[in-house]
C-alpha cells in the first residue's frame, strides 16, 4: 500500500511526498512531533505536519542561516542560535575556526533529543565540546544575557506558538542588547510569495533598531514556494562589503563567496516589500 503524506501550505495548497517508512511519532509538551522518510526528500522532521527540515534539502537553509552571517562578520567567537534543535545550524556554525562557542537555546528538548536519534546527519555537532546546549525559550534566554554575542540566528518554527514573540520588536530589542557593539544577528523570515506583511514589517521594525538591515533569499524545494527569506540586522558590518576574496574554502553545497553578495540582489517584488 503507498502512503502519502501532505503538509497543508495554505487552504488551498499543499505539498505532497510519497513516504517510505514512518520512524517517530509524538506530541512533546508543545508540538507533534515525527521523523519520516519520503521516497524524494529522505527522512524528515515534522513538527505539527509542518516540514522542518529534510536530509536532501537541509544544506541551503543550515548553510545561508550561518555563513552569511559569520563571513560578513570580521572574527566572530561566540554564536547563539534560537531554535533550531535539529542541529543544522550549529553544525555549520562549528565549521568556523574563529568560534570558541556557540549556545542553542531550543524551547523543546524532544526536538534535540529525536533530532539526534533519526537525524545524526544534521545533529552531529551537538555533542561537540565548544557547544552549549540550553532547554528553554529563547525570548527569556536572551533577554537575560547583555552584550555577549557576536553572532545570533533566529532559527525558528514558523510565527505561531512558541515561535510568535521570536518575530516581534520587542524580541529584536533583545536580541540588539545581547550582541556584542560590532555584533549582527540574521532570521528565517518565510516567503516573500506568502508573507509579505510580515517580511515588510519585520523589515521596517529591524530597520528600526539597527544601522544596518538587509533581506538575503534562497531556494528550498521543501518550504512553502520553494524560495525563502532571512532577515539581518547588523551594528558595524555590512555583508555588500564584504571582502569575498579573502572567504575561505569550507565545505558546503549552497554557500559560497559569489553567492555571499548574489544572495542579496533581490527581484522587484521582493525589493519593494522593503520601502
Ligand atoms: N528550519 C526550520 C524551518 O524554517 O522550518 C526551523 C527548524 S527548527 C526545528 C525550529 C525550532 O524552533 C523548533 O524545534 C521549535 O521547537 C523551536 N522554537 C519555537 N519557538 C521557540 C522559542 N520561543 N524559543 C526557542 N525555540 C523555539
Amino acid at each position: 500500500m503507498e502512503l502519502w503524506f501532505t503538509e497543508y501550505q495554505t487552504s488551498s495548497l499543499g505539498i505532497t511526498c510519497k513516504t517510505k517508512k514512518t520512524y517517530h511519532t509524538e506530541k512533546t509538551e508543545y508540538q507533534n512531533l515525527a521523523v519520516i522518510d519520503t521516497e524524494q526528500f529522505g527522512r524528515m522532521l515534522l513538527l505539527d505536519g509542518i516540514i522542518q527540515t529534510t536530509i536532501e534539502d537541509e544544506f541551503v537553509y543550515h548553510e545561508m542561516i550561518s555563513h552569511i552571517p559569520l563571513f560578513t562578520h570580521k572574527n566572530p567567537k561566540k554564536a547563539l542560535v534560537i531554535g533550531g534543535g535539529d542541529g543544522g545550524s550549529i553544525r555549520e556554525i562549528i565549521k568556523h575556526p574563529s568560534i570558541e562557542k556557540a549556545v542553542l537555546c531550543e524551547i523543546d528538548g524532544r526536538v534535540i533529543e529525536v533530532s539526534k536519534q533519526y537525524l545524526p546527519e544534521i545533529s552531529c555537532a551537538l555533542e561537540n565540546e565548544k557547544v552549549e546546549v540550553v532547554v528553554g525559550d529563547g525570548i527569556k534566554y536572551v533577554k537575560e544575557h547583555k552584550n555577549e554575542f557576536d553572532v545570533i540566528m533566529i532559527d525558528s518554527t514558523d510565527p505561531i506558538g512558541p515561535a510568535e514573540g521570536l518575530f516581534a520588536i520587542d524580541f529584536y530589542k533583545s536580541v540588539y542588547e545581547a550582541l556584542k557593539e560590532d555584533g549582527i544577528f540574521v532570521a528565517q523570515t518565510e516567503s516573500p510569495f506568502f508573507n509579505k506583511d510580515l517580511i515588510s514589517r519585520v523589515f521596517k521594525d529591524v530597520k528600526s533598531l539597527f544601522p544596518i538591515a538587509r533581506l538575503y533569499t534562497c531556494a528550498i524545494p521543501t518550504y512553502p514556494t520553494g524560495y525563502w527569506c532571512f532577515t539581518m540586522g547588523s551594528k558595524k558590518y555590512d555583508p555588500l562589503e564584504t571582502d569575498i576574496d579573502s572567504i575561505p574554502d569550507i565545505d558546503t553545497k549552497y554557500y559560497c563567496p559569489k553567492i555571499h553578495k548574489a544572495a542579496f540582489m533581490l527581484p522587484k517584488f521582493v525589493k519593494n516589500l522593503l520601502k
